[in-house]
């Protein structure tokens, strides 16, 4: 039997073992997903141990991303770039293989909801509000498929501008100063903040200038409809939850620990959003 886990610490919240466990039932295949609550200063203990247990990997989430990928023997090109894994492969030689598979699952839903063509919304321009581990993430994705001009703007303005030097010809960053104009030329305006969440404030931006072609998604999904898409929806763009990228960077790592790739369907959304509601 095949076994995979979640770690982080709190771990109660995640819905990981929800949706791996659905996948493991639908595709009939006998495995275990666990979670794993261990406090930072544990976490390489644990990552030394997870070959002799048998795990085939596993997924990494808050606040240890950046440490498992230090604590990786091998990492992909795109975690590198990133600077953090999500997802963990133990291979047959006992050692620590992380990737990335957040840029893959923000993309992949972008395809999902707004088909084909949305890089060149307005000439390709995009402006991500946010600079932590989840914009880094989301940037990349936007590198990797071609966006020639990705505005940044952060709370923070010095992390803002580390995220320039991911692609200095590509990456601006920018404040409040030049953002209405900005706006008006956007294809894609993405909230990577943790603003929108339940118990948090919500990210104050003037919609208005958008161009009415532009899309609008957050990543938060709790709730699932932010005050930012409400608001976006009701001056008729397009808008992208947060949701789908959780469950297409879920992907990538199933497929890999068990042998079988996975499909997001109606009903797996459905499972989580019902989840989420309780
Ligand atoms: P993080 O590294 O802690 O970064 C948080 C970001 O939010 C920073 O840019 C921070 O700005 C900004 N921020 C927080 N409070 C703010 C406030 N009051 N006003 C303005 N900006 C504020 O977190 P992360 O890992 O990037 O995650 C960000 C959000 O994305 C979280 O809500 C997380 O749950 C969500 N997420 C979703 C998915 C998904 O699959 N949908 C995946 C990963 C993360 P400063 O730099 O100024 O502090």
């Amino acid at each position: 039997m095949k076994k995979a886990f979640v770690v982080g610490h709190p771990i109660a919240h995640s819905r990981s073992p929800l949706i791996h466990g659905y996948w493991l039932r639908r595709y009939g295949i006998e495995g275990s997903y666990e979670p794993i609550d261990v406090a930072p200063d544990d976490l390489a203990g644990l990552l030394k141990g997870l070959a002799a247990e048998g795990f085939a990997g596993g997924n990494v989430t808050i606040p240890h991303k950046e440490a498992a990928f230090r604590l990786s023997d091998v990492t992909s090109e795109r975690a590198r770039r990133i600077g953090a894994v999500n997802t963990l492969v133990i291979r047959p030689d006992g050692t620590i293989f992380g990737d990335n598979t957040d840029a893959l699952g923000f993309v992949a839903h972008l395809d999902e909801t707004l088909r084909s063509g949305w890089e060149t919304r307005c000439e390709g321009q995009a402006v991500v509000f946010g600079a932590g581990g989840a914009a880094r993430a989301i940037i990349v994705g936007l590198l990797e498929r071609g966006l020639p001009r990705i505005l940044v703007s952060n709370r923070t303005s010095g992390r803002a501008r580390d995220l320039v030097a991911i692609d200095p010809d590509r990456i601006t960053a920018i404040d409040g100063s030049s953002l209405d104009q900005e706006l008006a030329r956007t294809g894609l305006l993405i909230n990577a903040t943790s603003l929108g969440m339940k118990g948090h404030g919500s990210l104050e931006i003037d919609l208005d200038t958008l161009p009415a072609d532009a899309a609008v998604a957050d990543i938060v999904y709790v709730p699932l409809e932010t005050t930012l898409l409400a608001r976006a929806h009701e001056r008729g763009l397009a808008v992208v939850d947060g949701l789908g990228m959780l469950l297409h960077q879920a992907v990538p790592g199933f497929e890999a620990w068990f042998g079988h790739r996975p499909s997001v369907t109606a009903d797996l959304r459905e499972l989580i959003v019902r989840d989420l509601s309780v």
